[in-house]
């Protein structure tokens, strides 16, 4: 007979982790699809900082580690594919993949959110040959070179802060002349030598012959262009782009309610204004996201299906 899982949660971030350890812990049948990295963007953060509990040498990958294993302890399966069409009018959901159909009493979608791009010319040729969206993955491939980082929120100061570890120096290009980032990390930022600022600066384009050769900036306020080339030795430099996230929900458009940016709205219980279809983590509206409150939100939606089941299909 074909399976119909209890629960069946997209995504295995920290928001789809937890679902699948309560899921899991409380008996029931889950499965946790991933189209990507296990562990979503807090594998690509080096310090995680501010997740209780986490104080020394506590990375990223080192924490997603441990959760993966403490799901599958708990006999959460996880599989890897890309879910292409959802069905959620029925009782039983059905979830089409790349690899194979899925049957489920409950959707959670935990799918996050992926960086945003700058959108300019160049930007994308030049993506892994210089242009990154990640400080953990290529820091080392620029020791001893210069990097910029673009952006201004903490995603971008903190990662520029992680990358003194390797560059010679790191420039901050930020779109207006106050840094959005917590001020805490705004101190750390503007005591460190290696960093430098350029205010009212924005990307126009970025050009090179396989690596990054060349970028040019545009002063907002005056409109002034500049190209700044690599240094001749160098024959090359990094791009950090931080510029945001955007909410990968674009397979429940017209199905689920979201907001104008595309993240679910959900109630505080996680439920979407689907039955049986709960949200969590990064890729709902809320004021806050972290891997402390995509946990939580994990652990409310999972608690939550177990109820929408007991309540649906065990009257
Ligand atoms: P963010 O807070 O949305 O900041 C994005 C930054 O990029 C802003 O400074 C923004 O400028 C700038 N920006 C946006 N579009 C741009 C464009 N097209 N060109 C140039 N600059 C552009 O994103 P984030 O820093 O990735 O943080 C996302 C969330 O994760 C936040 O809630 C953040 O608090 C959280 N986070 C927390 C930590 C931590 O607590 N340790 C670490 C990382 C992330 P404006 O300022 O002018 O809008």
């Amino acid at each position: 007979m074909e399976k119909i899982y209890d629960v069946v949660i997209i995504g295995a971030g920290p928001a789809g982790l937890s679902a699948g350890l309560y899921a899991a812990r409380g008996k029931m049948s889950t499965l946790i699809l991933e189209k990507d990295k296990t562990g979503g963007q807090i594998s690509t953060t080096n310090e995680v900082a501010n997740y209780p509990g986490s104080i020394e040498n506590a990375t990223g990958p080192s924490l997603v580690a441990r959760m993966v294993e403490q799901c599958k302890e708990f006999g959460a399966e996880m599989k890897k594919d890309t879910i292409k069409e959802v069905q959620v009018e029925g009782k039983i959901k059905v979830l089409v993949g790349e690899k194979e159909t899925y049957k489920a009493k409950t959707i959670i979608m935990a799918g996050g959110a992926s960086p945003r791009l700058m959108d300019v010319p160049g930007e994308k040729k030049l993506t892994g040959k210089g242009v990154s969206y990640c400080a953990t993955c290529d820091a080392d491939f620029f020791t001893d070179f210069e990097v910029f980082v673009i952006g201004g929120g903490d995603s971008a100061v903190e990662e520029a802060i992680h990358l003194t570890k390797f560059a010679r120096k790191v420039t901050v290009v930020h779109r207006r002349d106050e840094l959005r980032a917590a001020k805490s990390i705004q101190e750390k930022a503007f005591k460190n030598e290696k960093i430098e600022f350029i205010w009212d600066t924005v990307v126009e384009e970025v050009k090179g012959d396989g690596l990054v050769e060349s970028v040019v900036f545009k002063n907002v306020k005056s409109g002034e262009l500049h190209e700044y080339h690599a240094d001749e030795e160098d024959g090359t430099f990094g791009i950090f782009v931080f510029v945001g996230y955007l909410p990968q929900t674009e397979l429940f458009k017209e199905i689920l309610d979201m907001d104008k940016a595309g993240y679910l709205i959900t109630d505080d219980n996680m439920n979407t204004n689907v039955a049986g279809v709960f949200a969590a983590g990064d890729c709902r509206v809320k004021s806050l996201r972290q891997v402390v409150t995509a946990v939580a939100d994990g652990a409310i939606a999972a608690i939550q299906a177990e109820k929408y089941i007991a309540n649906v299909f065990e009257e």
